[in-house]
């Protein structure tokens, strides 16, 4: 299966300002790459250019051995040319077909033959559980099934290489895990390479083998799902996972709570003052009782408790530490009430150091 390599690529619209900027990317054979970020920040944009249906300004696309893709080298291939497996947002199904015939449309191009066809078909509709439609057209069907009928057609084909572009939108939340199961299952039984675009990123991490995450065109850090939650470059990627987000308190600004990091930080940092912030999540503070925690091997935060808050199987804490929210969360409520003073724990592994550029300190 071939690898996908991206080098240097750069899209401009005629704007100002790129839709992608110096893109470095390579999707490894039998990746299930997840593309994450908000919206506008180009990754429908970087999945277009990959299939060729839009073309890159500079930089170079190979997929394998092949450059599909480079701008100085006036080299171009037609998408149809680069044998990927493609579903959109808006499905682009055919109008005039069923919905079977919609789902055999690859097989036929592909002159497979008339028995397989027929046996794929009924094996891709049951799958995706869109068999008693089989006879409908698009128009007589919901989102959801449309949805369902553009990645039945889709996988009919075994792409080998297959882009995603929010291919689960418009499904209601107990179809959408249903079929994220089945994609991760689709994935490991046709070892596929998958590049799939969502700006949600509970969707990225649980179905990702990579998470590549981009801003204002920008990627800003690739890595296994855990590594860029455990370990973010940056405080964008930091406060871009993670519900609540991550808590962070400012170093540049006076306040009680850069005291309590200062007495942390001590000397595990060497130059103090080229601290910006630190960030903490929700999950890794722990409630104390005030003042029986020590500052130095802890990070420790005083704070009030505004509200404790049921969110389900757990508990959201929202507190005032001087004039800031603080969020932690707890699967046990135990004693705690709103107006308490309490102390924010956090063990020193848990704490993210950012310097003032907002980059990733080691400690
Ligand atoms: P969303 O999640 O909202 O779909 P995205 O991350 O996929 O966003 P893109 O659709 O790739 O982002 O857009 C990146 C940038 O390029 C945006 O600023 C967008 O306005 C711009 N853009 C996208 N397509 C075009 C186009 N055809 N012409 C001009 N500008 C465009």
């Amino acid at each position: 299966m071939p690898t996908i390599t991206l080098d240097n690529v750069e899209k401009n619209y005629g704007g100002e300002t790129n839709a992608v900027e110096g893109l470095d990317l390579t999707i490894n054979d039998g990746d299930f790459m997840c593309l994450l970020g908000p919206s506008g920040c180009g990754k429908t944009t970087t999945v277009r250019m990959i299939a060729g249906l839009e073309n890159i300004t500079d930089g170079s696309i190979r997929i394998g051995d092949r450059v599909v893709d480079e701008p100085s080298a006036q080299t171009f291939v037609a998408p149809e040319k680069r044998d990927i497996g493609l579903v959109f947002q808006n499905y682009a199904l055919w109008p005039h077909l069923s919905v079977a015939d919609n789902v055999d449309y690859g097989l036929k191009l592909r002159k497979l033959p008339k028995t397989e066809r027929t046996e794929r078909v009924a094996r891709m509709t049951e799958k995706l559980g869109i068999a008693p439609y089989r006879d409908r057209y698009p128009s007589q069907l919901s989102g959801g099934q449309q949805q369902r009928v553009a990645l039945a057609r889709m996988l009919a084909v075994n792409p080998q290489l297959m882009l995603l572009d929010e291919p689960l939108s418009n499904l209601d939340s107990r179809l959408r895990l249903e079929m994220r199961a089945e994609l991760k299952r689709i994935h490991a039984e046709f070892n596929a390479t998958v590049v799939f675009v969502t700006h949600d990123q509970w969707e990225a991490m649980t179905l990702a083998t990579r998470v590549a995450v981009m801003n204002q065109g920008v990627l800003q850090q690739v890595g296994s799902p855990m590594d860029i939650y455990d370990r973010p470059v940056n405080r964008f990627v930091a406060n871009f996972l993670g519900v609540p987000p991550m808590n962070f308190v400012e170093m540049t600004e006076a306040s009680p709570q850069r005291e309590s990091v200062v007495a942390f930080l001590g000397r595990r940092v060497p130059a103090l003052d080229e601290i910006g912030s630190i960030g903490v999540r929700p999950e890794s503070l722990i409630i104390e009782p005030s003042g029986t925690t020590s500052a130095s091997e802890h990070l420790v935060l005083p704070g009030r408790i505004e509200s404790v808050m049921p969110t389900g199987g757990s508990w959201t804490v929202e507190t005032a530490v001087g004039t800031q929210r603080v969020y932690a969360t707890t699967l046990q409520r135990g004693a705690l009430h709103t107006g308490d003073d309490v102390d924010l724990v956090a063990q020193a592994a848990s704490v993210h150091v950012f310097d003032r550029n907002e980059q990733r300190v080691k400690v």
